[in-house]
């Protein structure tokens, strides 16, 4: 039999009615089990998340500080154990999952010294005059599969630091390690401010819609947003959403390739490509696009794509099998349409497993699906180009405004770029490096507000301003 994970409600650990099967993607054998939650054990955990809402949207920022730093040192002190389950559930190769985990604990830690201090707008003979912030409430957190455990962590703390309770919702394809999470804080925490409930997708829309919680915060795909945000209308939940993105990395003609094609390989296939900031559009200045597209396909051939869990592998597989037929139908595509492939194309042939080998497209044209759609998947389409006014304007020429990056000799020239893209976020001559005090959050369809940094806390916050006239007109 397999192991049956258990749910966080109210302090406790539960099931519900039945449970649902999660496969391991590297061999597509069933994992684990966890319960398949519906509106009962929803309510419960939202009857929970209020009770505790009372007394914790009160508690001081030592509280609040020392839980969260619970979090963090139980994820640590477990690291071991976690990121060998994360790779079994997720497929990503042990030392990426480390770095999952270990940067998880880094983000509750570092998040947990973030604090939104009182502002004094005006204090004279007249009046006083405060701005101060105050938790908004219940939080429903939903998260996806690519990386499931950061991105509960990143909403379960900024919820607690902010004096909120949250009912967290893992994606029902990765929600094994987060479990065992809840089962190592389960004494860690007060009762009720934090609740971990599994599901199907079915359990997104019930959270989105429940009258008693007051935010939701998001990360997952464009189109489930705008469902999200349709569904949080009803009474104006406030929302955060993290969504999709289709990043242009673009290199400068004074880029070495020797230095920066193994960086600009792994821009595109950490995590099998299955990352809302991977480079998904390389566009590559004609005077260095055989040199460095070469250097690239060379560096490839010797990256091992394979079990996560066996030593030595680069890229793992597409964590489900939804994603999985996404990827190959658009290879298939790009296939049909006769693009040239400096690398892939073909199937791979080791029969169980979703698995896709490292595919690398030779300048194909910019309406093609694989440029045009966020692939998630490890594809990687390099695109030539002669004239910078010209590649900022194909790489702005999308609905998404996530991320991007800019490589060149010259930092100035790709400071100067960068200003011109339309992104949240765009690094030079580096790439996915985010900080937990800086905002991270989407333009256009990539998102709606910001996580991290102070700036991502407040969102868990309404402004509440105070006046006290001081010149007295009562008595
Ligand atoms: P998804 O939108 O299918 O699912 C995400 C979560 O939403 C899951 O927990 C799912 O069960 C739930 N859900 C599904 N339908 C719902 C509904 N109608 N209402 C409420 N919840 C619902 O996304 P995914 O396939 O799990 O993740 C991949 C996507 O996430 C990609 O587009 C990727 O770019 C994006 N992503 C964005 C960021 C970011 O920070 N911007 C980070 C990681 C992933």
């Amino acid at each position: 039999m397999v192991t049956q994970y258990k749910n966080l409600i109210n302090g406790e650990m539960r099931h519900a009615d039945g449970w649902l099967d999660v496969v391991n993607p590297a061999n597509e054998e069933v994992i684990g089990q966890v319960p398949a939650c519906g509106s009962e054990e929803l309510d419960s955990a939202v009857l929970a998340a209020r009770e505790a809402f009372k007394s914790w949207k009160t508690s001081s920022f030592e509280e609040r500080q020392a839980v969260c730093q619970a979090i963090a040192a139980a994820i640590k002190e477990n690291a071991d154990e976690l990121f060998r389950l994360l790779t079994s559930e997720q497929g990503k190769p042990h030392a990426q999952a480390q770095q999952e985990i270990y940067g998880a604990a880094g983000m509750a830690s570092a998040q947990s010294t973030l604090k939104l201090e009182e502002e004094i707008i005006q204090d004279d003979d007249t009046r006083l005059h405060r701005h101060r912030r105050v938790p908004v409430g219940v939080v429903g957190g939903i998260v996806p599969w690519n990386f499931p455990v950061m991105m509960a962590i990143q909403k379960i703390v900024p919820a607690l630091m902010s004096g909120c309770t949250i009912i967290l919702k893992p994606s029902p394809f990765t929600p094994l390690t987060t479990l065992r999470i809840a089962e190592l804080i389960a004494d860690k925490v007060p009762a009720g401010t934090v609740n971990i409930i599994t599901g199907e997708d079915a359990l997104g829309p019930m959270i989105t819609e429940h009258p008693g919680i007051d935010k939701i915060t998001f990360t997952g795909s464009t189109a489930t947003g705008k469902k999200i945000m349709e569904g949080a209308s009803a009474d104006l939940k406030r929302i955060t959403l993290e969504l999709g993105g289709n990043d242009a990395s673009i290199v400068l003609p004074d880029a070495d390739p020797k230095k920066v094609a193994e960086q600009l390989f792994w821009s595109s296939f950490a995590n099998a490509g299955q990352i809302c900031v991977a480079a998904k559009r390389v566009y590559i200045h004609e005077d260095i696009y055989d040199e460095l597209s070469a250097a690239i396909a060379e560096y490839a051939k010797n990256v091992v794509v394979g079990d996560g869990a066996e030593q030595g592998t680069g890229v793992g597989p597409i964590q489900n099998k939804k994603q999985y037929e996404r990827v190959l139908e658009l290879i298939e595509d790009a296939k049909d349409n006769g693009y040239k492939f400096l690398l892939g194309g073909d199937k791979d042939p080791s029969g169980s497993g979703y698995y896709v080998p490292i595919t690398i497209l030779d300048n194909p044209p910019e309406d093609a699906r694989i440029v045009a759609e966020e692939q998630f998947g490890p594809v990687m389409p390099l695109m030539k180009f002669s004239d910078t006014d010209e590649v900022i304007k194909r790489a702005n020429a999308s609905d998404y405004g996530l991320a991007g990056a800019v490589w060149t000799g010259d930092t100035n020239k790709g400071v100067e770029i960068a200003e011109q893209l339309e992104t949240g976020t765009v690094w030079i001559n580096e790439y996915m490096h985010l900080s937990p005090f800086a905002p991270f959050g989407g333009h256009k369809q990539s998102g709606f507000g910001a996580e991290y940094g102070k700036e991502g806390l407040k969102e868990f916050t309404y402004p509440q301003v105070i006046t006290v006239k001081k010149d007295n007109v009562v008595a």
